[in-house]
């Protein structure tokens, strides 16, 4: 046995129930309690909060999106003389609502999705549990995705953009079952 990696399977820590983990998922919500569950390196699993959107249509699979608030600050360069930076400045310093998909997704869902859900933020009223399609993206991965959402939003100004700074703070994330 030295030196084999040994799977250990996962259960919940509230009623012992066996979590059906596949090794590409990082959250679930155990499926007698209903306890959300979130793999962590060292504690195993650890408590988290799942919510489900009102907006969801009964008997649909919803999809998993972290939410975090963030603010950042940009350092743009330009090619040419329009420079939209004071404006970029302004949008990145009052408080955002992020939406990061994390279910499993090609980078042009993320780069469509995430600028327009930070753009139109959906209300976020919670509604009854309901299925949910697999959480793949671990939350220390989402500042860099985040970074994506602000580079594309950036990239979408009409100042022909050169080159971005981006430093960005986000809240502890929540996960959000929405349509
Ligand atoms: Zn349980």
């Amino acid at each position: 046995m030295a030196g084999r990696v040994s799977l250990i399977p996962l259960v919940c820590f509230k009623c012992e129930t066996a979590v059906p983990a596949q090794p590409d998922e990082t959250a679930w919500v155990c499926a007698r309690c209903g306890q959300g569950l979130l793999l962590d390196e060292e504690k195993g699993l650890a408590a988290l909060s799942v919510q489900y959107s009102a907006a969801l249509p009964p008997g649909a699979t919803g999809r998993p999106f972290w939410v975090a608030q963030g603010t950042a600050t940009t350092i743009r360069k330009t090619y040419g003389s329009r420079n939209e930076s004071a404006e970029s400045a302004r949008m990145w310093a009052t408080p955002r609502r992020f939406f990061i998909p994390a279910f499993t997704c090609p980078l042009e869902t993320i780069t469509s999705l995430g600028p327009a859900l930070l753009q139109r933020p959906p209300v976020l009223e919670p509604g009854p549990a309901a299925p949910f399609q697999p959480v793949t993206l671990h939350p220390c991965d989402l500042n860099a995705v985040a970074e994506y959402i602000i580079l594309s939003i950036e990239a979408g100004r009409k100042d022909n953009l050169k080159e971005i700074q981006i430093q960005l703070q986000l809240s502890e994330p929540a996960l959000w079952v929405l349509p």
